[in-house]
């Protein structure tokens, strides 16, 4: 699961800087990378303008993550996840995770 709650934290505190730091480390490993560039998702940028990791690291820490990106699709967050938790109840015990603990020895 991606954490996301240090989003919301003011862009000068440390917990956000080391959340900036972990959204760049899953976006450089799962994500669409080019050249060593990824899409910027800063307010100014929208996901339109591909930045080296320090100048995306920049652009977050300063102008914060453009409104409503809250899905990291072009950062490695799955899409066909996302989609498929539409469906399913996160109240309720998933069925296949209950079924392989209680078949554990
Ligand atoms: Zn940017």
């Amino acid at each position: 699961m991606i954490k996301k709650d240090w989003v919301e934290l003011p862009p000068h505190s440390q917990s956000y800087k080391d959340g900036v730091n972990y959204f760049l480390d899953i976006a450089f490993t799962k994500g669409m990378v080019e050249e060593e560039e990824i899409l910027c998702p800063c307010s100014v940028c929208c996901n339109d303008s591909w930045e080296v990791r320090y100048v995306v690291y920049d652009h977050l820490c300063s102008k914060g993550f453009v409104k409503g990106y809250t899905e990291w699709i072009y950062h490695g967050e799955d899409e066909s996840l996302i989609d498929l938790d539409g469906d399913s109840d996160d109240e309720n015990s998933h069925p296949l995770k209950t079924f392989i603990i209680n078949s554990h020895p």
